[in-house]
């Protein structure tokens, strides 16, 4: 009799608990790798991406109290191997999602080498709707102070929190929320390496709460249809260095390079010789954007380099590696050069449903 009685409330509280699970808030979980699902051997070296999402999951009990989780391994890999094909991949997997389930949460598990280009790929493609949260882990699973479940935590908190809306895809790591464009990962490791260098996170979680510093934008745009995207063409990046030569960007046309993005010094600056290489290259058809290697600021228009006699564009407060893919959207949509300085300096999304329109 006590044994049917217990087995009478088991499956009634199993019947409870999963009715409360049906009513908890959707959120779908796309792992793509990084250290934040590796392994460590003991010896301090890992390979990225070897556990998969359920166990990342069930590392962190109290997910399953806060969001009814489905997740999917789009790919396993350490970020250094992430490339635009993998981007659209992802991108086509998140448009599906949103279509099938607009208000469902996405949150990303990625590795944190190049964590911040694909926010702002997909901060191109999402501005706005159901939050998509990116975080990763500088610590393998596995170790001691492992930091991937908080940061998991956190970034399934920002998901699900009304407040994370209209703010565009977001970033979350060391308990802080980091808007894509700003994003920068600025420590070669340790766990606090993500730095948002002009204007600072956008919010912390603390306390468990989610708690925003700034109101959010009006965004209004809608997603872009990724198969809209054909290709991204190939964009270089340059490196300026004190006697750098201008030797790897005279060949870029050779290799099938589109277009050339400087990481330059200062103020997107180049050797008077670099700039006559850029100025050739521009003439071939080629577009040139000068960004900076240093680590924050706003690279600026004819300041010592006059950009509209040589047809170059500034790269605003793009780094390099996201100059890169704005220059590659550009490219991909035929959008006409003259609109390339302003779109630059539009620190909000483009509305590149309306711009793909022919
Ligand atoms: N190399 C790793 C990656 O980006 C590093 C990390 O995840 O922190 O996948």
């Amino acid at each position: 009799m006590r044994r049917v009685s217990i087995g009478i409330a088991v499956s009634w509280f199993w019947l409870c608990g999963s009715a409360l699970a049906e009513e908890l808030p959707a959120v779908l979980m796309i792992a793509t790798g990084g250290t934040i699902a590796a392994v460590a051997d003991g010896q301090g070296a890992y390979v990225s991406g070897e556990l998969s999402p359920e166990v990342l999951v069930t590392a962190v009990p109290a997910l399953a109290e806060m969001a009814r989780l489905e997740t999917q391994q789009l790919v396993s890999i350490g970020s250094q191997d992430m490339t635009p094909v993998i981007w659209l991949q992802l991108a086509k997997a998140i448009y599906q999602a949103r279509q099938s389930e607009p208000d469902r949460a996405i949150v990303i598990t990625h590795g944190t080498d190049t964590l911040e280009e694909t926010a702002f790929f997909l901060d191109q493609l999402f501005p706005t709707g159901a939050p998509i949260v990116l975080t990763g882990a500088a610590r393998p699973a596995t170790v001691p102070g492992a930091d991937g479940p908080a940061n998991l935590l956190d970034a399934v908190r920002v998901a699900l929190s009304a407040d994370s809306r209209q703010r565009g895809v977001l970033a979350v790591k060391a308990g802080q929320i980091h808007a894509a464009r700003q994003v920068s990962k600025r420590r070669a490791e340790g766990v606090a390496g993500f730095e948002s260098p002009n204007g600072g996170p956008l919010g912390r979680i603390s306390g468990g709460q989610v708690r925003f510093f700034r109101a959010p934008e009006r965004l209004t745009q809608a997603d872009l249809e990724p198969d809209l995207i054909h290709e991204l063409p190939a964009v270089a990046i340059v490196h300026v260095h004190a006697g750098a030569s201008s030797e790897l960007l005279s060949v870029l046309p050779d290799l099938g390079y589109k277009a050339v993005v400087l990481a330059g010094v200062g103020n997107g600056n180049a050797s008077a010789g670099m700039l006559a290489t850029l100025g050739n290259l521009r003439e071939k058809g080629l577009a040139v954007v000068r960004s900076s290697r240093s680590a924050a600021g706003w690279v600026s228009a004819n300041v010592e380099i006059d950009d509209v006699a040589l047809g170059f564009v500034a790269a605003a407060d793009l780094p390099p590696a996201k100059a890169r893919i704005l220059l590659m959207l550009l490219l991909a949509f035929d959008v006409e050069f003259d609109r390339y300085q302003a779109l630059f300096n539009q620190t909000r999304p483009i509305d590149w449903p309306q711009l793909a329109e022919p």
